[in-house]
């Protein structure tokens, strides 16, 4: 096969039923382009016969790249290995395996991706899903919005297309709780959104435990905010400017009206006050962990679109 100028990243976990309607999928997707693409696959820790299905289709058709882990180590770290292993020159699609993200959208993306975008992402318009899924998808995405540094789209998964040079990025970006969606949002250079109906699993059931969506939605919100730790600091500053003010009421009152009981004042400044004195020290405390964990994430400190170097402009 020559080298794909393509490739599709699939994780799959136990999903022996949706397996031969995916491949059909992307065998009648590769037979309609002349385009050279690969699919990696990667089956993480599977406990059906996922990966002896993956073995005999990679045995029989170059075109399929299988890599299998060692036990389940959960989507994100899945989709990782896969996007470590591609073979692709220009972009990489990441899809899941359930066909809830049509592959054959790739063709809609790419027309943006020749257009100079290296981000094209699906954003959903309707999701096909529980309602209750629905709801905490949605409330998700707005907080995760509102609180995180860098910009991360509204109701977009990991499908996406992505250019070489972003999954060459990722690839650098060692942080061990891997937030893929905000990652590659971070990584900047010009990203698109494209809507779409989200459909429903092809065959099986959603391999995301309402757990596992939690772990996610906390590693969103974790790796791409500072604010949990800055509100400690806001906190504790309110705390002691309130027991200052209820200790001003209370002078006023002792010498104006005289009616305060005593101990009583004393105890609930003093509570507040050092209620508040705390916070602060664990907000400092905070700062200083913020910057351990920005530094220990080894992430580059920014990334060179381009530059122009004796009249000569060159792409990174
Ligand atoms: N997946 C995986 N490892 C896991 C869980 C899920 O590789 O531990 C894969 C799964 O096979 C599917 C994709 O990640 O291809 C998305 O999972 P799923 O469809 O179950 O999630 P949902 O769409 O319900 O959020
Ligand atoms: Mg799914």
């Amino acid at each position: 096969m020559d080298k794909p100028e393509i490739s599709f990243v699939v994780p799959l976990y136990n999903e022996s039923k949706v397996f031969p309607l995916l491949i059909q999928r992307l065998n009648a997707l590769m037979d309609s382009t002349t385009q050279p693409i690969e699919v990696v696959l990667v089956d993480d820790g599977s406990r059906d016969n996922t990966a002896q299905l993956m073995h005999f289709l990679a045995l029989e058709d170059d075109r399929y790249q299988c890599i299998f882990l060692s036990r389940n180590y959960g989507h994100q770290l899945a989709l990782s290995a896969g996007l470590s292993v591609i073979n692709a020159t220009q972009a990489v699609m990441i899809i899941d395996g359930d066909l809830q993200d049509a592959p054959e959208l790739f063709f809609d993306f790419y027309q943006h991706f020749l257009k100079g975008y290296d981000v094209v992402y699906a954003v959903r318009k309707k999701r096909k899903e529980g309602y209750i899924k629905k709801v905490a998808y949605h409330a998700f995405y707005r907080l995760l919005r509102s609180i995180s540094y860098a910009e991360i789209p509204l109701d977009s998964g990991d499908f996406s297309l992505i250019s070489k040079r972003v999954v060459d990025l990722l690839n650098q970006m060692p942080e061990e709780s891997r937030f893929i969606r905000g990652m590659r949002s971070w990584i900047g250079f010009k990203q698109i959104g494209i809507e779409y109906d989200r459909q429903e699993r092809a065959a099986g059931d959603s391999k995301y435990s309402f757990k596992m969506l939690f772990k996610l939605a906390y590693n969103g919100i974790f790796n791409f905010s500072k604010i949990p730790i800055k509100l400690i600091t806001v906190l504790g500053i309110t705390s002691i400017l309130l027991s200052l003010v209820y200790f001003g009421i209370t002078l006023f009152r002792k010498f104006v009206y005289h009616d305060v009981p005593t101990g009583f004042t004393a105890l609930l400044f003093v509570m507040i006050l050092f209620g508040g004195v705390q916070l602060v020290s664990l907000g400092v405390i905070g700062e200083y962990v913020l910057r351990i964990f920005f530094q220990v994430k080894n992430r580059p400190l920014f990334i060179i679109k381009n530059r122009i170097v004796g009249k000569k402009l060159i792409n990174e």
